[in-house]
């Protein structure tokens, strides 16, 4: 069965090849159409691959992060649209400072859920992604992508809700990723340990995720097999030359072996109007008949 719709809705550039990408990479290549939204420009992301920390980079990020998205969207084979919001950034300090003027977690959730109802009814996806409620990671943005895409999940086949944002369209599936899975982690760090590199590369990682981290795996509800697309997935990432370091923890894994212990990216079914039978191993379960 193809020709079925993904609508994956992400805060930042780079977000969407670290989420679900190789999940995405699968769909598209087995015909089904997928569109990545990026509800902000990830303007404010620092340079963290030290690599790429040179003159004429920081002063043209906003452009810089462009050309990243649409080389990666062309590796992972999807479509990719902007929403046009400006990246909150991430507060740091004691106290946090306020989030700056006219940033993406500050418009008022109404300006963008209709946004997204645009898209959306444009679209019209069988399936739409995002974040759980704790945004995956505490960044602004990311919190306010799970609301923003909750809120147009529910909207968009409402034909009172935005009537100036097209015609309604109902969306069959909603779900959050979950990339931070503890239990992958401690694997693929014994792992680690068993070939000899002590300490494990994610010790650190592991140490710092309290027991909350554990609660994640209960959630998952769908695990689609995808390892045939982590090489695509690790191109995309690498794609944000900016952003990601060649040389980090994240690919220090050897493939073959992430292929094997764990072959699947996660997935909670967060709303659903069709039939479906937890778990299930494909985001589009349900949908056949429709
Ligand atoms: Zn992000």
């Amino acid at each position: 069965m193809s020709g079925l719709r993904l609508m994956a809705v992400h805060a930042h550039p780079d977000d969407e090849s670290s989420k679900g990408a190789a999940t995405m990479a699968r769909y598209a290549a087995e015909g089904h159409e997928v569109l990545v939204v990026t509800l902000t420009g990830g303007e404010r992301g620092d340079i963290l691959n030290p690599a790429m920390d040179i003159p004429g980079i920081a002063d043209r990020m906003s452009e810089v992060r462009k050309e990243e998205m649409a080389a990666a969207a062309a590796i992972l084979g999807v479509r990719q649209t902007w929403l046009g919001f400006v990246d909150s950034g991430l507060p740091e300090g004691d106290p946090l400072p306020p989030l700056p003027e006219g940033c993406f977690a500050l418009v008022p959730l109404e300006i963008s859920t209709e946004a997204l109802v645009k898209v959306v009814r444009d679209f019209k996806p069988h399936v739409m992604t995002t974040y759980d409620e704790k945004g995956g990671y505490p960044h602004p943005d990311h919190i306010r992508c799970h609301e923003v895409s909750v809120a147009a999940y529910e909207a968009a086949g409402d034909a009172e809700k935005f009537p100036d944002a097209g015609e309604p369209w109902t969306p069959s599936k909603l779900y959050y990723s979950h990339g931070f899975i503890r239990k992958r982690m401690q694997l693929f760090n014994d792992e680690a340990e068993a070939r000899g590199v002590k300490p494990g590369p994610f010790t650190e990682w592991l140490a710092r995720w309290g027991t909350e981290r554990d609660q994640i795996m209960e959630r998952i509800t769908t695990q689609v097999e995808c390892a045939e697309y982590f090489p695509v997935r690790d191109e995309a990432l690498r794609a944000h030359r900016t952003q990601i370091d060649p040389n980090g923890q994240f690919f220090s894994m050897p493939m073959d072996v992430q292929q094997k212990l764990w072959p699947t990216e996660e997935y909670e079914l967060a709303r659903t109007r069709v039939r479906t039978s937890i778990p299930e191993n494909d985001l589009f379960a349900g949908l056949e008949e429709s």
